[in-house]
């Protein structure tokens, strides 16, 4: 370890996890809070499909990430798998889009030189209604298996030497003439520390406030899931439609998702939602058993206006740094958020 002085990251979602492998490798010293247990929260419950969907209806900055991500994320994941044995499950599974306006698609893909095949569904997807229906398949899309990824980055930080607090709640940052000073807990302990990463999901906004700083606008936003129990060959790519979208994992079981509900910090999954993707899914894919549904969960994403991740220092307040808004692309974004904002702490942390 150098002689660094320590930071201190809160939040062990995705945000946090990538952030403190990324700062891990440029040698800092790392603190890694968690209210809870890594990887437990939004990051668990998502998707794990790296590609904004549909990408023409996301920034531009969004997509890049994601781009960026996709080359990044074999590494990584090739770095928790030999540490830790755990199957990650990433995997090239495809996008197939479908009932898009085609113009505005179709446009944004030659704009961006993104590799496309386009054609109707029933060329990509068998066993899906509306085979006649035209559809845009994106070969290269990955897919990660959410809480595969969240046991491994676990493991993994029990063979590096960086300092983890599991179920210690940040009460707020400490500041002193706009400089931080480290946290405060829930439990009212203070752990000093010259640098602060905020990367807290739906809940940044929360500590902002109670330190006293104006909210960056981050709202939870409710995502609701089912997974089936496997039906092995019924689906080889991802699809999604404006409905919601159906995702195979490897051993043959499928995610239908996923719900977008502004409810404050509530996760509790309702009967409505159960029910309106069960009928996606069923009138997606009919061959689809109506009585394989295995689990029903949901999980708090962290929204922003316009869909722009924060991700860098804060304006106002010197060694304080935000990581957040992920919203819908959060896996999707992090290991290059995590990159990109390594790279801006590389020259300000001494
Ligand atoms: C149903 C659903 C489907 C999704 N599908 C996809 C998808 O296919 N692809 C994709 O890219 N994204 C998807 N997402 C979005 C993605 O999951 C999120 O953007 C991402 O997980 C956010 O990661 P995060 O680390 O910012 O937040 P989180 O994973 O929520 O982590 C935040 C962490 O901060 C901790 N925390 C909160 N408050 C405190 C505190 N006071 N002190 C200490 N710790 C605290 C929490 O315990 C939590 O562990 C989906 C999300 C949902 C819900």
């Amino acid at each position: 370890m150098t002689g660094q002085k320590r930071i201190i990251i809160v939040g062990a979602g995705i945000a946090g996890l990538t952030t403190a492998f990324w700062l891990h490798q440029s040698g800092h010293q790392l603190l890694l809070i968690d209210a809870g247990e890594v990887g437990q929260e939004s990051t668990w419950a998502g998707g794990g499909i790296i590609s904004a969907v549909p990408p023409w209806n996301y920034p531009d900055l969004v997509n890049r990430w994601v781009s960026r991500s996709r080359a990044l994320y074999p590494s990584m994941i090739e770095v928790l798998e030999q540490r830790t044995g755990i199957d990650c499950e990433y995997r090239t599974s495809g996008l197939v889009l479908t009932g898009w306006p085609m113009t505005a698609a179709t446009a944004w893909l030659a704009a961006n030189a993104v590799t496309a095949m386009t054609g109707p569904l029933k060329n990509f997807q068998p066993n899906l209604s509306s085979p006649e229906q035209d559809a845009i398949l994106l070969p290269d899309v990955t897919q990660v298996r959410n809480p595969r990824l969240a046991s491994a980055f676990r493991a993994w930080l029990d063979h590096q030497p960086i300092d983890l607090l599991e179920h210690t709640a940040v009460e707020r940052v400490l500041l002193s003439h706009k400089r931080v000073q480290g946290v405060r807990t829930v439990r009212g302990d203070t752990i000093p520390a010259r640098h602060v990463v905020l990367a807290c999901g739906a809940w940044t906004d929360r500590i902002l406030l109670r330190s006293g700083l104006d909210r960056l606008g981050i709202e939870a936003i409710r995502g609701q899931m089912l997974l089936y129990r496997p039906q092995p060959a019924l689906l080889n790519h991802i699809i999604n439609t404006p409905a919601g979208y159906l995702i195979p994992r490897q051993d043959g079981r499928i995610l239908a998702g996923a719900t977008v509900e502004s409810v404050g910090i509530d996760r509790r999954p309702s009967h409505t939602g159960f029910q309106q993707l069960a009928e996606m899914a069923q009138q997606l894919l009919p061959a689809l058993e109506p009585d394989c549904i295995e689990l029903h969960w949901s999980g708090l994403r962290p929204g922003i206006r316009g869909d722009e991740p924060v991700c860098g220092p804060h304006d106002l307040n010197h060694g304080l740094w935000l990581q957040s808004g992920g919203f819908r692309n959060g896996l999707g974004i992090a290991p290059a958020a995590a990159e990109h904002l390594t790279q801006q702490m590389n020259q300000a942390v001494s």
